[in-house]
């Protein structure tokens, strides 16, 4: 919770320094791609008639050198220096001719002179003060890989353009640096647990991070990429598709769509392939071919998503809370995505809002996708736990069975060798069982038997056991119960047992049952020999007429004949 409440206020802190472009007003026009002109021609204004009204969108779609300008329709108002700004560029290579005469600046987010003290997201080209009407030439040149994003050009000083790219900075290294830490929490808990499904996770947000850095150009800059820039423009898409592989694997196993919808875990399953021939399909195609398979990838994510929204969605209906958790996070994700294409599709412009929120929904998403892992680890541990006690409760009566008394008997007979705690054994058997069965049936005498249990367990302290030994057989320990106190607990169960008869199918059934109890003797004997000599007391009970109690004497057994002669009637 803790972290959600961190990146609340991360938000609220960079969400007033993502300001709007603002800046000197200007038209953008654009030479026909087709007419070739040499550097000089263009600087000396010959052809600049030809030069005609243009949107950003043709900056990115290039198929060749082409000539741009920039017509400021206001003189520059302030001393401060003046910057054209290029955001949201797919690494174009642009030429900036300030106006002047002065020299160019070329940029180029792939190219391996790309200035260090800039970011790679966000490009500056200094001015020479604009005056209305005179143009800034623009050289754009292919390079980058195909995009829906919309550049966003803007003049303003060079101080805000540097801020800008500083934010820019910020939110991108922000994003990479949370989501690469939950990725890296995700593997920890993955190397302690061994649940696959952590590693998945980790590989998800490992992904969206890498995809974030590279989109954002920030990933360009990191240690050991040169050698990877010429292909810098692919490893968005790259990143991309395996994102989107590790989110369907992932999706699948966290909301265990197999079992809920087999028919979409098998679509699951074509998509999956769909996405490795698509990455497979990323190094090999050559530059032209770039357009139809990012066209394809688009599609192939498109259905992807709906599919893991729709496995979400299922998960949710059929009552699993990771499944919401997940449905939660890709939804306020595909939230973004969505107003970014339709935003793209309506030809807006993408906003600042639009182009970083969607990182940042992607660090929400990856924190509500580890409370979903949290929250799942959490109902294992707790059907853990409903096994354990089922394990060890008989399912009838709802007691302790054989195994588990038989445990509480040992621990308590430790306790007495250790601590000299006395320990009592009461074995119970309800009298005449098989005439109750016999005459009334087995659904009646099971009926019984669970009153029996319930009756017994009402007289029984906290710190008591009942536990079904076998068929109409209770055993009861009584830790900390010398003989005396053993006998008066078990004459205080034959008296609830016998109190009243048992209401159960339409009939009423009388019911008794008859007690041996054995307490422990500073003989060291074995939880055989206590159970052995309550057995003993018990058959003298039943040899005396039923419905009693017997105690066995304190020294160790004989043979239980003998004992049983001894036994002591207190009904
Ligand atoms: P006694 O007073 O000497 O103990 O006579 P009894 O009839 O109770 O003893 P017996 O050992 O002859 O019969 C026990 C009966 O308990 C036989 C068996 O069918 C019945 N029984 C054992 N387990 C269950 C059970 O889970 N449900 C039901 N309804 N009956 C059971
Ligand atoms: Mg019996
Ligand atoms: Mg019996």
């Amino acid at each position: 919770m803790s972290c959600l409440f961190r990146l609340l206020c991360l938000v609220c802190w960079l969400c007033p320094m993502i300001a709007d472009a603002a800046g000197l007003a200007f038209r953008l026009e654009r030479l026909p791609p087709d007419l070739a002109a040499s550097e000089a021609t263009i600087r000396a204004g010959k052809l600049d008639d030809r030069f005609a009204l243009a949107d950003t969108t043709a900056l990115r779609d290039l198929d060749r050198p082409t000539w741009f300008r920039v017509v400021p329709m206001q003189d520059w108002p302030t001393d401060a220096s003046p910057a054209l700004v290029v955001r949201q560029t797919r690494f174009q290579v642009l030429t900036v001719f300030p106006g002047d005469g002065s020299a160019a600046t070329k940029l180029g987010a792939l190219r391996a002179d790309y200035p260090a003290h800039l970011t790679r997201g966000l490009m500056i080209f200094p001015l020479v003060a604009p005056r209305v009407g005179v143009p800034i030439y623009l050289l754009a040149e292919p390079g980058g890989e195909p995009t829906q994003m919309r550049p966003v050009l803007s003049i303003e000083t060079r101080d805000a353009a540097e801020a800008a790219s500083l934010t820019h900075v910020r939110l991108a290294i922000g994003t990479f640096g949370a989501l690469l830490t939950l990725a890296l929490c995700g593997v920890c808990v993955w190397l302690m647990l061994r649940e696959s499904l952590f590693l998945l996770f980790s590989s998800v947000v490992a992904c969206q991070g890498f995809y974030v850095a590279m989109v954002f150009g920030e990933g360009l800059s990191l240690p050991g990429m040169d050698a990877l820039l010429p292909i810098g423009g692919r490893l968005v898409n790259l990143f991309a598709g395996l994102g989107a592989l590790c989110a369907s694997m992932f999706a699948r196993r966290m909301v265990d769509i197999g079992r809920i919808a087999p028919r979409l875990d098998r679509s699951f399953a074509a998509l999956q392939w769909a996405y490795v021939l698509l990455l497979i399909a990323v190094p090999l195609v050559p530059p032209s071919g770039m357009v139809v398979l990012v066209a394809l990838g688009n599609l192939t994510v498109m259905a992807g998503t709906a599919m893991v929204l729709a496995a979400g969605f299922l998960g949710w209906r059929s009552g699993s809370r990771a499944a919401a958790f997940f449905l939660l996070a890709w939804m306020m994700m595909q939230g973004f995505t969505f107003a970014r294409t339709a935003s793209f599709l309506l030809g807006t412009e993408t906003g600042p809002l639009l182009y970083y929120g969607f990182p940042l929904s992607m660090v929400v998403a990856g924190v509500m996708l580890a409370l979903g892992l949290a929250d799942r680890v959490r109902e294992m541990r707790h059907a853990l736990r409903e096994a354990q006690r089922r394990a060890q409760i008989d399912a009838l009566t709802g007691a302790l069975n054989r195994r588990s008394i038989l445990e509480r008997l040992d621990a308590a007979r430790i306790a007495f060798r250790e601590t000299g705690e006395p320990v009592s054994v009461l074995f119970i058997d309800l009298d005449h069982f098989k005439r109750i069965n016999d005459t009334h049936g087995h659904l009646a005498g099971d009926a019984c038997l669970r009153e029996a249990c319930k009756r017994v367990g009402s007289v029984l302290r906290r710190t008591d056991a009942l536990g079904r030994y076998g068929g109409e057989e209770f055993l009861v320990v009584l830790q900390g119960a010398a003989a005396p106190v053993a006998g008066t607990i078990a004459e205080q169960i034959r008296a609830a047992v016998a109190a009243e008869p048992v209401c159960a199918w339409q009939q009423t059934i009388a019911m008794s049952c008859s007690v041996g109890v054995a307490s422990s003797s500073s003989d060291a004997l074995s939880a055989e020999d206590l159970i052995a000599r309550a057995d003993a007391a018990l058959y003298a009970a039943k040899r005396d007429g039923r419905n009693r109690v017997a105690l066995a004497p304190l020294s160790p057994l004989v043979a239980p004949p003998m004992l049983a002669a001894e036994g002591e009637s207190l009904a």
